[in-house]
């Protein structure tokens, strides 16, 4: 017979938890691997704008060590009078940028509607922060075959993100890549505040890869390399971050976006920081064995 004071076995651990065990999730893009031997670098511009935007930005984020290009296709902005992405045209651009450089590429996907058609183009689809608890949009994920890439709510809990992520590989899709991009507090001086503890968290956690956005961060692109440097050194598996050719003229977030011999300088300073990193996972993957 059931009594109140029966003891009651404890819920399975959720499958992103690294209580369950599993090794580090490694996430597969082409062959670049996020969650394994090196931390890596996604940087391109906030909004695809034109071909010749994304290709200088593509190369020459290439020739300065980044593994995979970023760009908004379709971009979740607080005005509806600003520009909303060239949509179906940019996936194409990105495309394109693909094809000329041989790097994979992430966009974000804003509704369950355009999944399909954002997977034919995109090698990695990015969440945005404000879609984080999209619930459809979650369970459409976990129905397709591409990974990833989904950001902390600016007004969301480490364990909200992780449900958020739950979402996604409890409906058949493992291959999620964890972000941290900043919350929202009372700071004023930054656009949103880097929760740095975050990353470090999230790697107790999770087995799931975590990467932090510095330009989302700060807001600001003379804060962007320190706290690059910052996440390598406290172990996130990479940085995704904005670069644009002519900042000045970006139609959304020029302020937080690096120039290209900015990003180059960024990346020169984060080399002996990747060294380290590599050092301590090493270490950390002998202890394990
Ligand atoms: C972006 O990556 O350009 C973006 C809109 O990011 P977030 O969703 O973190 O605001
Ligand atoms: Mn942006």
């Amino acid at each position: 017979m059931q009594t109140l004071t029966e003891d009651k076995a404890p819920p399975p651990p959720e499958l992103f938890s690294s209580a369950t065990g599993s090794e580090r999730t490694v996430v597969r893009v082409g062959a670049v691997e996020i969650g394994a031997g090196q931390p890596v670098v996604i940087a391109g511009p906030c909004s695809v704008e034109s071909y010749e935007q994304v290709l200088a930005t593509a190369e020459a984020v290439k020739f300065a060590g980044a593994a995979i290009l970023r760009g908004g296709a379709y971009k979740p902005r607080t005005s509806p009078y600003d520009f909303q992405g060239l949509e179906e045209e940019g996936l194409k651009l990105l495309a394109k940028a693909k094809r000329a450089t041989g790097l994979g590429i992430i966009t974000e996907v804003m509704s369950d509607r355009d999944v399909d058609l954002v997977a034919d183009y995109a090698d990695v689809l990015q969440i945005g922060a404000r879609n984080m608890q999209n619930f459809a949009l979650l369970k459409t994920l976990g129905k397709c075959n591409r990974p990833v890439l989904l950001k902390r709510g600016m007004s969301s809990t480490i364990k909200e993100l992780l449900m958020s992520a739950e979402y996604v590989v409890a409906h058949g899709n493992p291959n999620v890549i964890l972000c941290e991009r900043g919350i929202r507090t009372f700071e004023t001086v930054t656009r949103n505040t880097c929760d740095i503890a975050a990353v470090a968290a999230l790697n107790e956690l999770t087995h799931l890869p975590v990467i932090l956005d510095p330009s989302h961060a700060t807001g600001k692109r003379s804060l962007v390399p320190a706290l690059a440097r910052a996440g390598v050194a406290i172990g996130a598996d990479g940085l995704i971050v904005e670069v644009h050719p002519a900042p000045e003229k970006a139609v959304s977030d020029g302020a937080q976006s690096l120039d290209i011999p900015q990003f180059h300088q960024m990346m020169r300073s984060l080399a002996p920081y990747i060294d380290l990193w590599k050092e301590s996972r090493l270490t950390e993957t002998a202890a394990a064995v």
